[in-house]
């Protein structure tokens, strides 16, 4: 394969992006000058370099602003330790977390799980967020803030019942982000008011 059709396959894969748009991007890159590509090219690598995925909540976050494995969020001890908001991916709590409503902790699931499914262990983080919870001594809720989509919905009701099946006594409450969210929305776009009432509003 030639390095144009490679190019374009990688493209192809990236999230929400087809084959037609994956062409428009490589003949974007070759309309352009050598120094935007050597640019490009260099930060893609300096980004990978200098990001690393926490240890607790497993979002990435840029290691020069801190020096280990434990991202800013999960180091802050003034924000609230007895709530702790699972979402899919990196940019889902980054859209609650520019609300500035949620002051809790995060954990990211690394994806979601198609309805027909039968392995979702291999698709979520379900097994380490199961460890993580049982840990946390201060906790007393989880948020379940998944896409509203089939998958979304379908991964949250998963992670439910396997949370219920540890803390069988109720002790723990396990609630789901509310009405607001309109059926079929990506978390991701969502606006900050929306996201407000949806934490309002969860049960
Ligand atoms: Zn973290």
């Amino acid at each position: 394969m030639d390095s144009l059709r490679r190019l374009e396959e990688i493209f192809g894969h990236f999230p929400g992006i087809g084959p037609r748009q994956a062409r428009r991007f490589v003949y974007y890159i070759l309309s352009k000058s050598p120094s935007f590509t050597r640019e490009l090219a260099q930060l893609i690598e300096d980004v990978k370099r200098s990001t690393s995925e926490c240890d607790s909540c497993h979002r990435l976050f840029m290691l020069k602003d801190i020096p280990n494995k434990i991202c800013s969020i999960c180091s802050d001890t003034s924000r609230d330790q007895s709530t702790l908001m699972i979402v899919a991916r990196d940019s889902d709590y980054e859209t609650v977390e520019k609300s500035s409503v949620y002051k809790g902790l995060y954990f990211i699931l690394g994806g979601t799980v198609p309805i027909l499914d039968q392995e979702p262990d291999k698709r979520i983080r379900l097994q380490i967020l199961l460890e993580h919870v049982s840990k946390m001594n201060a906790l007393k809720e989880i948020i379940l803030s998944l896409n509203a989509t089939p998958d979304g919905e379908h991964t949250a009701d998963i992670a439910k019942e396997a949370l219920l099946n540890i803390f069988k006594n109720g002790e723990i409450k396990i609630t789901l982000l509310g009405r607001g969210i309109s059926t079929g929305a990506e978390l991701e776009y969502v606006d900050v008011d929306t996201i407000k009432n949806a934490l309002k509003n969860r049960g």
